[in-house]
């Protein structure tokens, strides 16, 4: 499940761009996410996909 080496962008959920709503309480588009450049995923790199990943690769090579 968490398997994937991408996630979704925790600053704009996935949308890859910022929502804003003007005074009349429209939803309007943003600017794009700068975190995530505007795709709405990032790459996991954490420390816990590496450890699992080289663990992996250990059982794999003996
Ligand atoms: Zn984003």
């Amino acid at each position: 499940m968490l398997a994937s080496p991408f996630g979704n962008c925790r600053k704009c959920n996935g949308w890859g761009f910022a929502m804003k709503t003007d005074r009349k309480g429209r939803v309007k588009r943003g600017k794009d996410c700068r975190r995530c450049r505007s795709t709405g995923k990032r790459i996991r790199v954490g420390r816990w996909l590496y450890n699992r990943w080289t663990r992996i690769y250990r059982a794999g090579t003996g």
